[in-house]
């Protein structure tokens, strides 16, 4: 069977549930083997053989921590160059699309970008994206190289397929082309004690309607055990970091619930969260279009309508 490179989204070893949505596309269509960037691979290499893993390429030098995206895109370039896979898949986060744009000049390979399937055909593979914010969906296939996907998060359920995964340490000299750009300082993210967001199976998110107040919003997120999410008005204001933008722009998410405060429902916002099991809206006005996706709906004021929500839930649960 065809080899596929699946590059690994991890955090120290830590690895994120992309991850395995990829190896589990990659077996649909070849053998997927990990290529595992950095250090903590020992605590990575359990979930990557759950998820069928069969071989994983370690690349651990400390150029990879040190400096920006450069070296890993180096790194991942020689592993692909010597393996000569059927395809590379990657992470449709920001770092992953830089990663595959970069990969993709060294290779000389086309290169496709927030696919949310990959199938095989007798023309080779074939990947499906969701375009114009989800209005229309294409079928591409890279035509020069070695395809170069990025595969969008939640784009399928993981699926566990054990092996015992075989490490294959590679040895990467970094250039000193790619040591043009270095990492000055780190600061961790605030934990905030939640899910993270593409992972939820809850998301309670905010818009405009806010107002800027995310008091009612988190405090229903805690109640749920979900993770909030923003529209870009209220990220573009200032009021809740862009991380946690839903939506063409931001993350996608395809949670069990979905519950939009103050959004209207702008097309662009659909776009990351239009999958989501059940939608529920809390919006004051009745002709906001984002009811027209609602499995429920309250017309009403979220300042009032989410602490009531709120108080019922943590009572029934207590
Ligand atoms: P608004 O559209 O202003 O809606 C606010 C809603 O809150 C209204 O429906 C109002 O009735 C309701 N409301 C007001 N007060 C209350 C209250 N007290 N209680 C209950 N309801 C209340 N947007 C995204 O979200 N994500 C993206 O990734 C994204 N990408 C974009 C990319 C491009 C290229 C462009 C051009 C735009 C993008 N946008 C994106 C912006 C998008 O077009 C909308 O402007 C944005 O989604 C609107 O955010 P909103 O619904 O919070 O605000």
């Amino acid at each position: 069977m065809a080899e596929i490179l699946v590059l690994v989204d991890h955090v120290d070893g830590d690895v994120r549930k992309t991850t395995t949505e990829m190896l589990t596309i990659a077996r649909g269509v070849g053998e997927p083997s990990a290529v595992f960037l950095g250090s903590g691979y020992d605590a990575a290499a359990s979930t990557l053989g759950r998820f069928g893993a069969a071989k994983v390429y370690v690349v651990d030098t400390p150029e990879l921590d040190e400096y920006v995206v450069a070296p890993k895109a180096e790194a991942l370039a020689t592993v692909a160059a010597a393996a000569e896979p059927a395809a590379v898949l990657i992470p449709s986060s920001p770092e992953g699309k830089e990663i595959a744009g970069r990969l993709a000049v060294k290779l000389g390979a086309g290169l496709i970008t927030d696919a949310v399937d990959v199938t095989a055909g007798d023309d080779g593979l074939t990947t499906t994206q969701a375009v114009f914010a989800g209005g229309y969906t294409v079928q591409s296939a890279v035509t020069h190289g070695t395809p170069i996907i990025t595969v969008k998060a939640n784009s399928a359920t993981p699926e566990p397929a054990e092996v015992t995964p075989v490490a294959e340490p590679v040895e990467v000299t970094i250039s000193e082309q790619a040591r043009k750009a270095r990492i000055v300082e780190r600061q961790p993210r605030a934990a905030t004690g939640r899910p993270e967001l593409t992972e939820a199976s809850v998301v309670v998110s905010g818009g405009r309607g806010t107002g800027g107040d995310f008091g009612p919003v988190e405090e229903l997120a805690d109640a749920l055990g979900g993770a909030v999410g923003a529209s870009r008005a209220a990220v573009d204001s200032g009021w809740y970091p862009h991380a946690y933008q839903v939506g063409q722009t931001g993350s996608t998410v395809s949670p069990q619930l979905y519950v939009a405060a103050g959004i209207s429902g702008a097309i662009q916002h659909r776009a990351g969260m239009q999958t989501s099991k059940t939608i529920v809206v809390v919006n004051k006005d009745a002709e906001a279009p984002i009811f027209a996706m609602a499995d429920f709906g309250v017309v009403g004021d979220l300042h009032t309508v989410l602490p009531q929500a709120t108080a019922e839930i943590t009572k029934r649960r207590s």
